[in-house]
C-alpha cells in the first residue's frame, strides 16, 4: 500500500463537484508538485489529505488510515500531516518561538522547556535562530513563512502539505522559503506542494501533476513535462506562470 492513496475520491460542496474520481498514489519520500488553473481543486485535494475537508465519495488513505475512519483517526491523520498556507496563519499574539512550541505542548504533551528547546532547534533549521522572541508583525513575510514551516515540523509530521507557500511573498523573499523547502525535500520529507515555482519542481519534484476541473490531467516527471507539456492547456498554463 502506498503512503497516501486517493481511491476514486470525490469531493463536492453542495452541487459543486470539485474533485472527480481522483486516483492517486503517493509514496514516502516523494515530492509531488501540483499545478493547475485557479478553481481546479488543488487546495481542496491538499485539504482532504489532512481532513480539513471531508471527502464525499470514494476513499482516501493516509499511512494506512482512512479519513473516513472517524474523529479519533482523523486526529491521528492531522498529526501526521503538517500544513503550510499561502497566508502564513501564525498566531499574532505569540512570539515566533511560542508559535513553534505550541503544537508539541498540546498534541505531543511536551513540557514547556522540552517544547521550547525543540522550537529553538527548528528555528535554527529554517535560519531564524535569532528571531524566536519576535512577534509575527515584526517579521518579514519570508520570515513568517519560515516560522510557519518550523511550526508545522514541530509535531513531527510524516508528510508536509504546502499550499502556494510563496505566492504572497515579494520575489526577493521567495527564495528564503524555497531554500528551506528544498532542504526538506533533500532530507527525504514526503511533500505535496501546490506551487507555480517550476524551478523547484524541476530540482526536487518526483512528479508534476496538472489538475483541470477536479481531475488529474497530467501526472509525470517534472523534468520531462515542464519543457514539453503533453497537453495544450497545460502548455498554455505554463506559458503564463513562467
Ligand atoms: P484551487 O486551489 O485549484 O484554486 P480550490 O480547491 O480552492 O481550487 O477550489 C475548487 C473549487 O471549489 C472552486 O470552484 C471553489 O470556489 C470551490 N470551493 C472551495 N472551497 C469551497 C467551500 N468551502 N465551499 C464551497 N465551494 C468551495
Ligand atoms: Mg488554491
Amino acid at each position: 500500500m502506498s503512503f497516501i492513496e486517493f481511491k476514486n475520491t470525490s469531493k463536492a460542496f453542495g452541487p459543486l463537484q470539485v474533485l472527480k474520481d481522483v486516483d492517486l498514489s503517493i509514496e514516502k519520500r516523494e515530492v509531488v508538485v501540483l499545478i493547475g488553473p485557479s478553481g481546479s481543486g488543488k487546495s481542496t485535494l491538499l485539504r482532504c489529505i489532512n481532513g480539513l475537508e471531508m471527502i464525499t465519495g470514494g476513499d482516501l488513505i493516509v499511512d494506512g488510515l482512512s479519513v473516513k475512519g472517524g474523529k479519533k483517526v482523523l486526529c491521528e491523520i492531522r498529526q501526521e500531516a503538517g500544513m503550510v498556507f499561502q497566508q502564513f496563519n501564525l498566531f499574532p499574539q505569540m512570539t515566533a518561538l511560542e508559535n513553534v512550541a505550541l503544537g508539541p505542548r498540546k498534541v505531543r504533551g511536551f513540557s514547556k522547556t522540552e517544547a521550547e528547546t525543540q522550537a529553538q532547534e527548528l528555528l535554527e533549521k529554517v535560519g531564524l535562530s535569532d528571531k524566536g522572541g519576535h512577534y509575527p508583525s515584526e517579521l518579514s513575510g519570508g520570515q513568517q513563512q519560515r516560522v510557519a514551516i518550523a511550526r508545522a515540523l514541530a509535531v513531527k509530521p510524516k508528510v508536509m502539505l504546502f499550499d502556494e507557500p510563496t505566492s504572497a511573498l515579494d520575489p526577493e523573499l521567495k527564495h528564503e522559503v524555497l531554500n528551506v523547502m528544498l532542504q526538506l525535500a533533500k532530507e527525504g520529507m514526503t511533500m505535496v506542494v501546490v506551487t507555480h515555482e517550476m524551478s523547484f519542481a524541476k530540482q526536487v519534484g518526483t512528479r508534476l501533476i496538472f489538475m483541470e476541473h477536479g481531475k488529474i490531467a497530467v501526472d509525470d516527471d517534472p523534468r520531462t513535462v515542464i519543457d514539453t507539456p503533453p497537453n495544450p492547456r497545460m502548455k498554455d498554463f505554463l506559458s503564463h506562470v513562467e
